[in-house]
């Protein structure tokens, strides 16, 4: 399938008191048509600041310095914040963990959604207000009329959540970036929200980038997966293979410690140790503090993100030498 979105070597900075923090360092990776690609990292690895660089929506001393971001062809840095305005919305939309910070409090739900149609599509009032109440329907919310008529507060986080996502699929974007969209929910509701979005692929057709620490929600939904550690992806393959045979130590440490995929509790393997201060990163590879595999070469050299198995990308030296030699 075509690339939808192609992001190429991106990388956004924060520029502090402190000093340079490179959140984002040289990213790359293209979301295909009907796909979903999930972003998967700790905290701080840079995932959800290469999804705001993407909706355009870093803020000073942020800055994205270097990089390309295409959509359906087009450089969305080199577009006028009018033009993205339009895209945003539209093309693109963006579903956040929190829904408040999507939802305006002082406009009731129906309004709100309605407002998004009529600014991107040509329909009458009365047309948006039908769409409106058949995308509450959509998204399973059991009472369309009444959601209609509420104000944000007055909703659960569940039914929050889900008027959120029925404002961000309203005007059919072709890409929908979900920014851990269960993490705040109850597990019950989780489920309920991971079967919607899923139905939604399927019905939809539209591309979506997942950005989550869960690989649950990843199994459950991603096709393909990128997993980013301190600013860089550090290993991408097809969702079978992350689970089947997942080349790098961190997707393996990640793995190991997501206890809801593989046994019980009390096998709980977690990663020694934290992500580093981006401030003061390691030199070599960034992983080596933490890696039970590191050698006096990975302390000194910076591994490149190599293709070592068809569409299977890792960033670390072990990883290539044993591809290596599985390969001669
Ligand atoms: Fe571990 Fe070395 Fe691979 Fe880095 S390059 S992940 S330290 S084995
Ligand atoms: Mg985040």
């Amino acid at each position: 399938a075509r690339p939808v979105l192609e992001v190429s070597g991106l990388s956004t900075s924060f520029f502090t008191d402190n000093g340079v923090v490179p959140s984002v360092d040289g990213v790359s990776f293209d979301l295909r048509e009907g796909e979903t690609l999930g972003i998967v990292g700790e905290s701080g690895s840079g995932k959800s600041v290469t999804t705001l660089s993407i909706m355009g929506l870093i803020e000073p001393p942020g800055r994205i310095v270097q990089g390309e971001i295409r959509f359906r062809g087009e450089n969305l840095l080199q577009l006028d914040a009018e033009r993205m305005r339009r895209i945003r919305g539209r093309d693109i939309a963006m579903i956040f963990q929190e829904p408040l910070t999507a939802l305006n409090p002082v406009f009731r739900i129906g309004r709100q959604i309605e407002e998004m149609l009529l600014t991107h599509t040509a329909m009458s009032k009365e047309e948006a207000k039908r769409e409106t109440l058949s995308l509450l329907k959509k998204v399973m919310i059991p009472r369309p009329e009444s959601v209609y008529e509420a104000y944000p507060h007055e909703l659960s986080g569940g039914m929050r959540q889900r008027a959120m996502i029925a404002m961000a699929i309203a005007c059919k974007p072709s890409v929908l970036i979900a920014d851990e969209p269960t993490t705040a929910l109850d597990v019950s509701i989780q489920a309920q929200v991971i079967r919607l979005m899923k139905d939604l692929i399927r019905s939809e057709g539209g591309s979506i980038l997942l950005i989550t620490h869960d690989l649950g929600v990843v199994a459950e939904l991603a096709d393909r997966v990128a997993v980013m550690y301190a600013g860089q992806i550090v290993e991408q393959c097809d969702v079978f293979t992350l689970f089947r045979s997942p080349k790098h130590p961190y997707t393996q440490g990640l793995l190991k410690s997501t206890p809801q995929l593989f046994g019980q509790p009390d096998t709980l393997e977690s990663i020694d140790g934290s992500v580093p201060n981006p401030l003061f990163l390691p030199p070599g590879c960034r992983f080596h503090p933490r890696c039970a595999y590191a050698t006096d070469d990975c302390r000194t050299k910076r591994p490149e993100l190599n293709e070592i198995g068809p569409g299977h990308l890792a960033r670390c030296l072990l990883a290539e030498r044993e591809a290596a030699a599985a390969g001669s």
